[in-house]
């Protein structure tokens, strides 16, 4: 089992997970021609994608999707909710286009039921974030359980259960606190709607569960989803590092932090 994050950040997501039989991409907000290129990048065929797989509407991650299927002939798993809000969108054409095209492609999933594709078994979990549908989940193949999870304000407590035994964990650390308030480019409507209980997670926030609740169980995680306004990438690294390092001064901890870019893929992470 092992994944990439083929690229993160407010201007689009795709996260690619694999292991020896199936490929799954998760989310498809890059552009179809960014996907494609780094599906390329990272050596893996496109017509090997078993599946899409669409955490929620907003266009950071679904938004090329329908250009992306004129390429891919695979099916999208996705929620009703999440597919109908992915459909009614205000440009009538666009939203005409969408359901031509995902027209006999869906497989609908329930967040909270388990599903698999080809030999991967995933388990979806609810998170809060101002998206009809939004989920996060664990992906497990032989016994590694890889969890993905981004766009949501605040750790709740079904999310510090559904971390833990994970081998692998990829989390949003959106925001510094400080450099969001001080961000002049983001109105304070933007700025209350960003650090609300349906938000996104900051790094301090981020930091609080790696002190007080992160098991020490995974060998990597993955910072996903950072701001390119509101966050530096060095920051959120020293920040995460310093709380792992807060927490166990007394028993080693050997978790890899790594840090994802928008505009090119992780190395790939292996177990
Ligand atoms: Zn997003
Ligand atoms: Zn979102």
């Amino acid at each position: 089992m092992k994944f990439t994050v083929l690229g993160s950040g407010s201007s689009g997501n795709a996260i690619l997970i694999s292991n020896d039989k199936t490929n799954v991409l998760i989310d498809a907000g890059l552009s179809a021609t960014q996907v494609l290129k780094r599906l390329s990048l990272v050596g893996v065929d496109y017509e090997k994608i078993d599946a899409v797989l669409i955490t929620h509407e907003h266009t950071d991650h679904a938004g090329g999707l329908r250009v992306l299927l004129q390429t891919l002939r695979c099916p999208v798993f996705i929620s009703e909710l999440t597919l109908e809000a992915y459909f009614n969108i205000q440009n009538s054409k666009e939203s005409e286009r969408r359901r031509e095209t995902l027209k006999n492609r869906v497989i609908k999933i329930e967040t909270g039921s388990h599903f698999c594709i080809g030999q991967i078994d995933f388990y979806p979990f609810s998170i809060p974030h101002d998206a009809v549908d939004n989920f996060g989940f664990v992906a497990e193949s032989k016994g590694v359980r890889i969890a993905s999870l981004m766009d949501f304000g605040y750790i709740t407590n079904s999310i510090k259960q559904n971390l833990k035994g994970c081998d692998g964990i990829i989390i949003e650390s959106n925001h510094s606190l400080d450099m969001l308030k001080a961000c002049s480019l983001y109105s304070w409507t933007l700025k209350q709607r960003i650090m609300s209980k349906t938000g996104h997670l900051s790094n301090e926030d981020l930091c609080k569960w790696l002190k007080e609740d992160f098991d020490g169980n995974a060998s990597h995680i993955v910072l996903a989803h950072l701001s390119q306004r509101a966050n530096e990438p060095n920051l959120a690294l020293l920040m995460a590092q310093e709380a792992l390092l807060s927490k166990n001064h007394l028993s080693r901890i050997d978790t890899k932090i790594i840090v994802s870019h928008p505009h090119q893929p992780t190395e790939w992470i292996q177990f």
